[in-house]
């Protein structure tokens, strides 16, 4: 990497306060590291203390410093099984990657190894002119993709951890990624024994996967008895799908119903009936009788739509691993340059990360960009750019090494 951008992380680090650098049970932790122009992780390292960890970063200055989401005996032992596991954070992931926003059709690209074919936008799985795998993308993020990355993590926290699970939002701990997206961190000390097998059970909980609507409160009592359903008052999924359904039959026309509900009457039917039917719902108990038309069948279809905007949209593996390493928060992040910073729920909404998690403020440098698409850090917008020399804040000019689309120059 070029000498430019290692001393400004070495220059960021010996600026930071052994404070920026707490963790909780820093000396429980594996640390891993990976130097500029490494391919192999430094692992199983341990630090005592805040202090000796900044010391070291100063004089090794690494592009990726992780640690582990689990607490051990011995982090530093380099056998997995010797470690003496004590439990683990849990943790939740929110990355642009997985999150296929429209916004990638002008920012990212795919480009097959095999025949050459390319194409803009979220990757095919396999290549659409020879059908083979080995698919280079070039991804970047922009406002859209982190705000959808952002909605991800309240609505998980919002909808399924606090109310839901009870977690504390004292528990609870937020971080940029650094690049494209957010970590959660649930700090509480109850949780941090479970197996994975628990934490899987977690993850399908927020992904409603599994999730049978069936289950969640809707039969017909009798042959020609009245149709009752969840509440929308209710806690947990039933809740959830009762307030859904409301939502969905809110704001949807007759035209998304019959994509849902197939032909057939059921969709006018209940176009016609909406205000009576939302007026049901609504009502405690609530009366669900103007679907009773609909079917149950129909009616788990229509569940089924309403729901999917509530589901989150988790890496689960990340969630799943017990001894996961996971970027340091407040270090910066080889690949962009931005930090992993730390945020309180309260100040989440007005986040903003390319602005927000810049760690070099001040000062200008020249680059020759390669290829960019429109990239904003700061206030300071620019491209899309091919093959060109410009001057730019510092900021933008690390994170255009950084990402690989451009070169210090003199
Ligand atoms: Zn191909
Ligand atoms: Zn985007």
């Amino acid at each position: 990497m070029h000498s430019i951008v290692v001393d400004e992380f070495r220059n960021y680090y010996s600026q930071l306060g052994s404070k920026d650098l707490e963790v909780t049970d820093l000396a429980c932790r594996e640390l891993a590291f990976l130097q500029f122009g490494e391919q192999m992780m430094i692992r199983h390292t341990r630090f005592l203390d805040e202090v000796s960890l900044r010391d070291h970063l100063i004089h090794k200055t690494p592009a990726h410093l992780y640690y582990s989401s689990a607490y051990y005996k011995e982090p530093q032992a380099p056998d997995m099984n010797r470690k003496g596991w004590l439990g683990a954070d849990l943790v939740f992931d929110v990355d642009a990657d997985h999150i296929p926003t429209t916004c990638k059709a002008d920012h990212d690209r795919w480009r097959c190894l095999e025949c050459g074919s390319e194409g803009a936008g979220f990757p095919p799985e396999s290549c659409l002119s020879c059908g083979r795998k080995r698919i280079e993308t070039t991804t970047w993020v922009c406002e859209k993709c982190l705000d959808v990355t952002k909605n991800e993590v309240l609505k998980l926290l919002d909808e399924y951890l606090i109310p839901d699970f009870g977690i504390s939002l004292n528990d609870v701990e937020i971080c940029f990624s650094g690049h494209r997206g957010y970590h959660l961190h649930v700090l509480t000390e109850s949780l941090r024994g479970l197996a994975s097998d628990g934490r899987r059970e977690i993850a399908d909980y927020v992904r409603g996967i599994g999730l049978d609507q069936r289950l969640h409160g809707f039969m017909v009592l009798n042959r020609n008895g009245p149709l009752i359903g969840p509440d929308i008052r209710d806690g947990g999924w039933r809740g959830r799908i009762a307030r859904s359904i409301y939502a969905y039959i809110s704001r949807c026309n007759v035209e998304d119903l019959r994509a849902v509900v197939g032909s057939g009457s059921a969709a006018d039917t209940i176009c016609r009936n909406k205000d009576r039917i939302l007026g049901g719902i609504t009502k405690s108990p609530p009366s669900w009788v103007g679907l009773r038309g609909v079917g149950i069948e129909r009616l788990n279809r229509i569940a089924g739509a309403s729901i999917k905007d509530i589901l989150c949209n988790i890496d689960e593996r990340v969630t799943l691993d017990t001894k996961r390493l996971i970027r340091y928060p407040n270090s910066l992040h080889g690949k962009s340059g931005l930090k992993a910073s730390r945020i309180t729920y309260n100040d989440l909404e007005k986040f903003d990360p390319l602005r927000d998690a810049v760690a070099f403020k001040d000062g200008e440098i020249k680059v020759y960009v390669r290829e960019a698409p429109r990239v904003r850090i700061g206030n300071h917008e620019i491209g899309p750019l091919k093959n060109v020399e410009v001057v730019v804040p510092k900021a933008l000019g690390i994170y255009l090494i950084c990402k690989g689309a451009a070169e210090p120059r003199s």
